[in-house]
This record gives C-alpha cells, structure tokens and sequence, in this order.
C-alpha cells in the first residue's frame, strides 16, 4: 500500500515535471524580458519542479498567466524585417528592392 502510493506519487511528479518542461519551453518561457520570476528559463523550470515539485509548481501556475500573455503578444506582432533587401555588386551596401539602384552609390544592380 505504502509503496503503491509513493509510485503514484513519482507519477504525478515525472508527469507534471514533463508537462512544465514541454509547457514552458513552448511558450518560450525566460525570453520575454518580463522581469522577476516570469524570466526564469524553461530548464530551470522543469529542474525546479523536479528537484522542489510542491513549491516550484505553484510557482509555475502562478507565473504561466504572464509568460503564456507574453508570448500571444509576440505571436500577434509581426515579423521586424518585411522588406526584402538586396546587397550591391559595388559597395556591398544593402538596400531596400524598391530601389532600382543602390541608393549609396547609385551603381549596383
Ligand atoms: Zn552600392
């Protein structure tokens, strides 16, 4: 009985910890620049809830509202660079293809 239950226990544990690590690391969880706990990286997440189960995964719970709604944001916005660029045969200068000439030295294809 005793042992069937600590088994029981080590599954939610191994279980919950995988599904932190897959979670977190999805959401990019320590790369949004939130500050405090909400940067704290996917890998130290999933350590932390395997190594401090009962205080790291509260913790989690607690902080994933704020990473999950950073990482919307950043699905929503778009890409920084649109505009397609080329690079001049002259100067090396990259310019922007709505240009027809390389606006540096107006030589470049
Ligand atoms: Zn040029």
């Amino acid at each position: 009985m005793n042992s069937d239950m600590s088994g029981f226990l080590w599954f939610i544990v191994i279980g919950s910890t995988i599904l932190v690590a897959l979670d977190a690391s999805h959401l990019d969880a320590g790369k949004h620049k939130l500050g405090g706990m909400a940067d704290t990286s996917a890998a130290v997440w999933t350590l932390g809830t395997l190594l401090l189960w009962i205080v790291v995964l509260p913790l989690y719970l607690i902080t994933r509202p704020k990473i999950l709604a950073a990482w919307k944001a950043e699905q929503a916005a778009p890409p920084a660079v649109t505009i397609p660029q080329r690079r001049c045969a002259v100067c090396e200068t990259l310019y922007d293809t709505q240009y027809d000439r390389c606006p540096r030295c107006a030589k470049g294809e």
